[in-house]
């Protein structure tokens, strides 16, 4: 059997060479590689994709977050609740904003942020709530809009993972104050560098993100509030607006994978993601959980499965954050997830040999260790 790997950006990129090529040279005729319309041009289709009023290119996912939150008036003391299963860069912003990150617990079926663990954690300082859309699995908005609401917080949803996943038939990012995307090569809308955006139907914050995205200006010599060089520069919004026009037909063929691989898996030994009622995932990620994990990952390793861990240490107990663990915090269905999940190849250009061949690997593999 040929070797299935964890993704292939290049069958991607051969799938749309010709526009891709063409939208990168008319970048370079122009010579108009900062702002300008194609940066405008990408902002109002990704905009309209996601059906938010505004919508802001910037740098990259991480520099979404932080503006997000400054432009949001997040600031030093103030607590900001998010899970302790994410990337690294949803707390790092917290941080970078001077602000204290508050580690919540998981939810053991769909994986995303417990709401009961983001309500036990909420004090009198708390300011705000980061509910990550992990795997492209939406958060279960509705009780943590709700929850916002009672204690007056703002809510920034993490969506780097989740581009046109959606929840209660609308698109995730359209419930909060505002929702952050990154489109790192390997998400699911991923720019030929580093890039990301923010949306938000508040003209006010997306005003504050773009000052503060282009060293705080109000005017070419003004410089309003300090700010930073967090622009999207022109080649990626060439690329972005090229791929966004395949982004649903690539998300639908993302769900079509995970529910092959839902119905081989759902009589097998391990365990499935669950998403939340009225919640449509897009799948950035396939993750298993199993017991066992080191010896599952090396048999479908072996067998030339490429595979991702996502995340096998969670922020609670990474050094860079050890300063800000409270002693009392219970974290342990996070803990248990790091310990035993492994992500699978789910890629649009995957061919159903492929999705095939992953899923007697993972169902052979699972049976010999638990059986
Ligand atoms: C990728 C990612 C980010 C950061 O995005 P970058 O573009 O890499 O800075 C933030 N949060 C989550 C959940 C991510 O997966």
């Amino acid at each position: 059997m040929s070797e299935v790997p964890f993704s292939d950006l290049k069958a991607q990129y051969r799938s749309i060479r010709r526009e891709i090529e063409a939208a990168i040279q008319g970048v370079v005729e122009s010579q108009r590689f900062i702002g300008g319309s194609v940066l405008e041009q990408f902002e109002r289709s990704f905009a309209e994709a996601t059906e938010a009023r505004y919508a802001v290119g910037v740098s990259n996912g991480t520099a979404a977050l932080s503006l997000a939150l400054e432009a949001a008036g997040i600031r030093e003391g103030d607590e900001v609740i998010l899970p302790s299963l994410t990337f690294a860069a949803t707390a790092e912003a917290v941080c970078h904003v001077g602000a204290v990150p508050v580690f919540v617990d998981s939810d053991p079926d769909t994986m995303t942020m417990s709401v009961q663990s983001a309500e036990a954690h909420i004090n009198a300082r708390t300011r705000c709530v980061i509910p990550v859309h992990i795997y492209g699995n939406p958060c279960d908005m509705n009780a943590i809009v709700a929850l916002a609401m009672v204690h007056d917080l703002i809510v920034v949803e993490d969506a780097a993972q989740a581009h046109l996943a959606r929840y209660d038939d609308r698109p995730i990012g359209s419930f909060g104050d505002v929702a952050t995307y990154s489109f790192f090569p390997g998400k699911n809308l991923g720019a030929y560098g580093d890039a990301g955006a923010i949306t938000t139907d508040n003209g006010d914050l997306s005003d504050r993100v773009r000052q503060l995205r282009d060293h705080g200006r109000s005017g070419k010599y003004v410089h309003e509030v300090i700010g930073y060089n967090h622009r999207m520069d022109a080649v990626q919004a060439a690329v972005l607006s090229v791929k966004l026009r395949y982004l649903a037909s690539w998300t639908d063929a993302r769900r079509g994978i995970a529910r092959k691989y839902d119905d081989a898996f759902s009589a097998a030994d391990l365990q499935i993601l669950s998403t939340a009622s009225g919640a449509d995932a897009s799948y950035h990620l396939y993750p298993i959980r199993v017991e066992h994990r080191d010896s599952v990952l090396e048999m479908i390793t072996s067998a030339g499965v490429g595979v991702g861990l996502h995340y096998p240490i969670p922020l609670h107990d990474q050094p860079a954050f050890a300063g800000f663990v409270k002693p009392d915090s219970d974290l342990a269905t996070s803990e248990r997830i790091a310990r035993s999940e492994i992500s699978l190849p789910i890629y649009p250009e995957m061919t159903d040999g492929q999705v095939d061949q992953v899923i007697e690997v993972v169902l052979a593999a699972t049976a010999r260790v638990h059986g």
